[in-house]
């Protein structure tokens, strides 16, 4: 039994983001990377399942030579075996290219029953890439998944609850399943010293496109259907105004000014 968890190196979320403006990416040197914080709520679950279960983690990551990092973060947690996709030609690639690149990498693994994920990334954002996987591997999408109630292997059966506006809702699904989890799932746990060490030493496999065997027209930022035209900060708010005097003075005049501005009739 196998699971995979998708590991995406993300810009530190207390760091200033820096963009490339022309070509509409991120300028990812520029800042200092972590892991995707919601990917180590995806690795914990991979971990506490392994914990019920009899299975295998093998933890991916697409992006630049630095993303290892993120690789020897999950080594050092204790996960059986990583992979890191590295190609330039996947530079530039959108959500479709990624999930197709991480895709091949999990039929590459072979056998996996269940996929990990993070519910979104914390810079890209579009919390696409785990229903996109589903769609191309056909496999079962179960997103924002708050608890794993259940999983069956043998009878290839998983009970979780999902997140919903206002409550959350059981679903039942067949495995092979792909499971993007929100924060909160579980409480991550950190690498020990020893595990720091032991990851530290450990060859990174790394995969390219021939050895995924990926179409060169449907990756990359040529082939991408999306691209960011535009980025911008939303304009700085108005100055605020402090009413004073006596209460029902303050009063009239915020239900005169809320007259005015017609929010209120
Ligand atoms: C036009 C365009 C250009 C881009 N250029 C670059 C670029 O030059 N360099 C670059 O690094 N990114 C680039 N990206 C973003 C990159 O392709 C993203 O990895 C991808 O678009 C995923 O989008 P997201 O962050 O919104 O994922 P989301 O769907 O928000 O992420 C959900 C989950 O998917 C998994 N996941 C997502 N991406 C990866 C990944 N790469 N590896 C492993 N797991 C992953 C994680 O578990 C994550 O929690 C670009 C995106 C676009 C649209």
């Amino acid at each position: 039994m196998k699971i995979a968890v998708c590991v995406k190196q993300v810009p530190d979320t207390e760091a200033e983001i820096k963009w490339d403006t022309e070509k509409g990416v991120l300028k990812r040197d520029a800042i200092d990377p972590i892991t995707n914080p919601f990917d180590e709520f995806a690795i914990e679950e991979a971990l506490l399942t392994r914990e019920k279960y009899d299975c295998e983690i093998y933890a991916i990551s697409m992006g630049p030579e630095r993303a290892q990092e993120v690789l020897r973060n999950a080594l050092a947690l204790g996960v059986n075996g990583v992979y890191h996709i590295n190609d330039p030609q996947l530079s530039g690639s959108d959500t479709f290219g990624t999930a197709y690149a991480l895709a091949n990498a999990i039929k590459k693994i072979g056998d996996v029953d269940i996929v990990f994920m993070g519910r979104q990334s914390t810079d890209g954002s579009t919390g696409a890439v785990p229903g996109e996987i589903a769609s191309i591997l056909g496999y079962t999408p179960l997103t924002y998944v708050a608890k794993i109630r259940e999983i069956d292997f043998k009878a290839k059966r998983i009970v979780v609850e999902r997140a919903i506006e206002g409550g959350f809702e059981v679903v039942e699904g067949k495995l092979p399943a792909v499971v993007s989890v929100i924060k909160g799932i579980n409480e991550p746990r950190l690498p020990n010293l020893m595990g720091i060490r032991k990851a530290a030493k450990m060859e990174i496999p790394k995969w390219n496109c021939d050895d995924l065997g990926l179409e060169k027209d449907k990756i990359g930022l040529a082939a991408s259907a999306t691209r960011v035209t535009e980025i911008s900060v939303p304009p700085p708010k108005g100055q605020g105004e402090i009413l004073k005097g006596d209460l029902e003075e303050i009063a009239e005049t915020l239900v005169s000014k809320l007259l005015d501005l017609k929010i209120i009739k």
